[in-house]
C-alpha cells in the first residue's frame, strides 16, 4: 500500500480530536512502554501530556545519549538560489515577492565553499528555491560534482525531483534529501501553496518513496509548524516516517522542526506552537523512535537551541546564511527568513562542549558506507 493511499484512510478531524481527548494516563502508559506505537506518540504530543514536559526531557535526554552519544552533529546550509517558480504565501522567496534574484555561478559557488571550509565543515546542505529552469536537477549535478571533493556529507534541500534524478545525484555523492510535506492536511493544503509545481499534494507526498527507491543514505522529514495544528501535523509526519521505515529499512531517517519565521510578505502563522510546546514535540519524537535523527536550525534562538542540546537534538546547523552568497558577500538582502542564532560556528561549537557534549564536524568516511 503507498502513503497516499494510507494517507487516505485517515481523517484530519479525527485524529485532532483523538490527539485533544487523549489523558494522563494515556500519557504515563506512553512513558512507561519500551515499545512506544502511534497512539502513544498521539498522547506524547497532547495537551495532557504538558504538565509531563520534564519526566519527557529526561527520557528523551538519556534515550538520546544511549543511541547517539553526547554528540552533535554540525552542518551549514549553502543556499545557491533564491528563484522561485511557486507562490507559497508564507515564504520569503515566494515569485510574487519583489526581491532581487539570482542563482550563483560555478565561481560564485567555490567562493561560497571557500569560506565554509575555512569554518572547518564537512557536511553542507545545499538549499534552492523551485525553479526547474535556473536551479533544476542538472544545475544540481554540476554544484554536487564540483564540491564533492570538499565535503563528507552533501544533503540537499530543493524541490522533489523524479526517482531517476535521484538515482543520478546519488552516483555523484548525495547523501542526504530533506523534503518537507509543509501540511498533510491535503484539502487546506492547496490555500498555502497555490501555484506551481508544490500544488501537487499527492507528488510531494511520494517524494520520500521516490528518494528511498533511489538508495539515497538518509531522508529528512518535516512540516512547517504554525501552518496547521500542529500535534495533527505531527501525528501524520510519524506515521509517514513509521511507514518509510518499514519499506526502506536500509535508509536513515531524521526530522527537522520549521517554525515560521519573519520574512519579506505578510503571512503570520495561524497555529503558532511555543516553546514549551515545540520541546514537548522533540521529546515525544525521541520517546517514539529512539532511531530518529533529529536537528535544530538556527530558525531556533540561541537559548533555545542551547537548552535542546542533550534533551533529543543530533545535529545543528550554524553561522548560517540563507541568502544565496551571504558567506562570501555578507551584506546582501536576499534572504529566505531571519535567523534566530546568529552566532559564529565557533560560538556554536563552543556552546556545545560547555554543555559537555563534542560537536562532531564529520562523522563517517562515504567510503566506509560504500564498501
Ligand atoms: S517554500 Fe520553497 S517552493 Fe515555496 S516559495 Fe519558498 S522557496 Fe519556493
Amino acid at each position: 500500500m503507498s502513503f497516499q493511499q494510507i494517507h487516505e484512510k485517515y481523517n484530519w478531524d479525527e485524529i485532532s480530536e483523538s490527539i485533544r481527548l487523549k489523558t494522563s494516563h494515556d500519557v504515563k502508559r506512553a512513558l512507561a512502554t519500551s515499545n512506544p506505537d502511534l497512539e502513544d506518540f498521539k498522547a506524547l504530543v497532547s495537551p495532557a501530556a504538558e504538565p509531563f514536559l520534564e519526566q519527557m526531557a529526561q527520557k528523551s535526554l538519556q534515550l538520546t545519549q544511549t543511541r547517539f552519544g553526547k554528540t552533535v552533529q554540525m552542518y551549514i546550509p549553502l543556499y545557491l538560489s533564491n528563484e522561485c517558480a511557486n507562490g507559497c504565501i508564507y515564504c520569503g522567496f515566494n515569485c510574487k515577492n519583489q526581491i532581487d534574484r539570482c542563482t550563483l555561478s560555478r565561481e560564485q559557488v567555490m567562493e561560497e565553499v571557500k569560506v565554509i571550509k575555512s569554518l572547518g565543515f564537512e557536511h553542507i546542505l545545499l538549499v534552492t528555491g523551485e525553479h526547474p529552469k535556473r536551479c533544476g536537477v542538472d544545475y544540481i549535478e554540476e554544484v554536487v560534482k564540483m564540491i564533492k571533493p570538499y565535503f563528507a556529507n552533501i544533503s540537499i534541500e530543493i524541490a522533489p525531483l523524479d526517482r531517476e534524478d535521484y538515482t543520478r545525484l546519488k552516483q555523484h555523492g548525495l547523501n542526504t534529501v530533506y523534503v518537507y510535506q509543509e501540511t498533510y492536511h491535503k484539502e487546506n493544503y492547496g490555500n498555502y501553496h497555490p501555484r506551481g509545481r508544490k500544488a501537487d499534494f499527492n507528488y510531494r507526498l511520494d517524494t520520500p518513496d521516490r528518494i528511498g527507491l533511489a538508495g539515497i543514505h538518509r531522508i529528512g522529514l518535516g512540516c512547517l509548524l504554525g501552518l496547521e495544528d500542529w500535534r495533527a501535523d505531527s501525528f501524520f509526519t510519524a506515521l509517514h516516517i513509521h511507514y518509510l521505515e518499514q519499506k526502506y529499512w536500509r535508509t536513515k531517517f531524521s526530522i527537522s522542526f520549521p517554525r515560521l519565521r519573519p520574512h519579506a510578505g505578510s503571512f503570520q502563522p495561524q497555529y503558532p506552537i511555543n516553546d514549551r510546546q515545540l520541546v514537548q514535540l522533540m521529546c515525544a519524537y525521541r520517546i517514539f523512535n529512539q532511531e530518529l535523527e533529529i536537528s535544530l536550525s538556527t530558525r531556533e534562538n540561541h537559548i533555545f537551541r542551547d537548552n535542546m542540546i542533550g534533551i533529543g537534538v543530533t545535529s545543528m546547523s550554524a553561522g548560517s546564511k540563507t541568502e544565496p552568497g551571504g558567506y562570501s558577500n555578507p551584506d546582501k538582502e536576499l534572504k529566505q527568513f531571519e535567523v534566530s542564532d546568529d552566532r559564529t560556528a565557533d560560538e556554536i561549537s563552543q556552546a556545545i562542549q560547555n554543555k559537555g557534549y563534542e560537536p562532531v564536524w564529520k562523522d563517517w568516511d562515504h567510503c566506509l558506507v560504500e564498501c
